[in-house]
């Protein structure tokens, strides 16, 4: 389902991905992690196509996403449209979402501007996927008069409005109180196990991703400095890199 071959990224003259490669399977639930800095948010933004690289490809849904043939960028609304088509939706760290929207409006909004629903449908939607993640109760209020949790959790919402097949999560509870970051991994939880959806989440907490993760891939020194199954890369790893890591964030 997602596809990373020899991708290299720089940001200038810093080398960040080199020659990365990385496959995730359809349904499957892949756990990045690594220290700060490692790239784990440049190789998802990647991965959605936010950003460009120096070499390598990136296929979702079997489909490089924002070139066209001749290997030049589209524009913003064609790069939506592809990305509707492939079915990937992204959730941020810091949420991101309209200010001055309420939660419905946050949901149904880009089901009416990118996928053309009616305003009846969008919002029926958006209340069946507000119900879904605990906050059918608040729908009418604005961002600003939600918790912190409950605004990743609308964020949340809005991404699988769409119906994605890939969904990419970064970092999604660090920008939380420890005490609402429970609320959003339960969220989390409950799309892992449903049949399906394949996810890449980046994410700091180790035992999460023990919990939820088929696999999981530690990123360091711009490639991927061990992967497996979560069990084992957590509990025996092999590279002294990654046991030191690991330490570190217990
Ligand atoms: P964290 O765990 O802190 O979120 P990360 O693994 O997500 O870290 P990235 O955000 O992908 O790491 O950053 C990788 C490297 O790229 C860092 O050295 C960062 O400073 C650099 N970087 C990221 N974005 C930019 C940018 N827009 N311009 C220049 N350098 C950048
Ligand atoms: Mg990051």
């Amino acid at each position: 389902a997602v596809e990373v071959a020899g991708l290299t990224k720089r940001y200038g003259e810093q080398p960040i991905l080199s020659s990365l490669d990385l496959t995730v399977r359809v349904g499957e639930v892949v756990a990045l992690l690594g220290p700060s800095g490692s790239g784990k948010s440049t190789l998802l933004r990647c991965i959605n196509r936010l950003e460009t690289w120096q070499d390598g490809t990136v296929r979702v849904g079997g489909r490089r996403l924002g070139f066209r043939a001749d290997g030049r960028p589209v524009g913003p609304r064609v790069l939506a449209e592809e990305r509707a088509d492939v079915g990937v939706g992204m959730v941020f760290q810091s949420f991101n979402l309209f200010g001055h929207l309420s939660a419905l409006e946050n949901v149904a909004g880009p089901l009416r501007w990118v996928h053309g629903l009616s305003r009846l449908d969008a919002e029926r939607r958006a209340r069946a996927l507000l119900e879904r993640v605990g906050l059918a109760h608040r729908a009418d209020a604005l961002p600003r008069h939600l918790s912190g949790g409950q605004q990743q959790r609308v964020a949340i919402a809005r991404a699988l409005a769409p119906n994605p097949s890939v969904l990419l999560l970064d970092e999604p509870t660090s920008a939380l109180d420890p005490e609402l970051v429970g609320e959003v991994l339960e969220v989390i939880r409950r799309l892992a196990v449903e049949d399906g959806l394949t996810m890449i989440i980046s994410t700091h907490q180790v035992r999460f991703a023990d919990e939820v993760a088929d696999r999981v891939v530690i990123l360091g020194g711009g490639a991927i400095a061990e992967e497996g199954p979560a069990h084992e890369v957590l509990r025996h790893p092999k590279n002294p890199l990654t046991a030191r890591f690991l330490r570190a964030m217990s």
